[in-house]
């Protein structure tokens, strides 16, 4: 199942290279949207994830269980195989996929997004496993990126495992401010972080491909 969601990817890319024309400027606004609307994602479904009340939806229970055992035993993120960790986002990242090539895959900015999708979903695991890693086993690369903040700092991350109840993103914690705000209106256990994480699921290749859309429009005003 991983290989075929894989290789969907894979195809969804391959879509993309043979459409047409696709601005650049198009290309940097997403570049750097995504980063920011994957932190704001992966916040999201931490958020739903580590509420032990919603054990009680079976298609959910699995995953909720995953991220409570993180809890009990943070550092056995470290041990997973590299290969199972990134291909776990494809639980997510699959449904765009499929999306991009069987429906859109004349839509270029569609099919970008869905590729910023699964390259900074992955970054997320990276950036996660990063944080946990002790600091004379981390990869130069991730320690660049760490330090350059495209990861999450190990600090910040920590913070998470003190309270389980702030700092929730796993990629980079530029969405974090935002979280924050919208905590005050919505605390954790809100069915309204659930909401948002369906809502994100099943609409992310298409709500990353606004950028695109708005630099396009951006442009022919100009
Ligand atoms: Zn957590
Ligand atoms: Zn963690």
């Amino acid at each position: 199942m991983l290989y075929v969601c894989s290789l969907l990817t894979l195809a969804a890319l391959l879509a993309l290279f043979l459409n047409g024309s696709f601005a650049k400027e198009a290309a940097c606004f997403h570049l750097l949207f995504a980063p920011f609307s994957m932190d704001f994602y992966t916040a999201v479904l931490h958020i739903s994830l580590d509420n032990g009340e919603y054990q009680k939806f079976s298609p959910l229970r699995p995953y909720v269980v995953d991220f409570l055992n993180h809890h009990v035993n943070p550092s056995s993120v470290t041990l997973t195989p590299l290969w199972e960790l990134l291909c776990q986002t494809h639980v997510v990242s699959a449904w765009n996929s499929v999306i991009s090539v069987l429906w859109w895959s004349s839509n270029t900015h569609v099919c970008w997004s869905t590729f910023m999708m699964v390259l900074f979903s992955q970054a997320a695991q990276l950036s996660h496993r990063n944080a946990h890693t002790p600091a004379s086993r981390k990869h130069w690369l991730c320690r660049c990126l760490e330090n350059t903040g495209f990861f999450l700092g190990t600090k910040f991350h920590q913070q998470h495992h003190k309270t389980y109840s702030s700092n929730f993103s796993t990629l980079n914690g530029w969405a974090t401010p935002l979280i924050l705000v919208l905590q005050e209106f919505f605390p954790v256990a809100s069915v309204f972080w659930l909401v948002v994480f369906g809502a994100c699921t099943v609409t992310l290749a298409l709500w990353m491909s606004l950028p695109g859309w708005a630099s396009v429009l951006l442009l022919s005003w100009w």
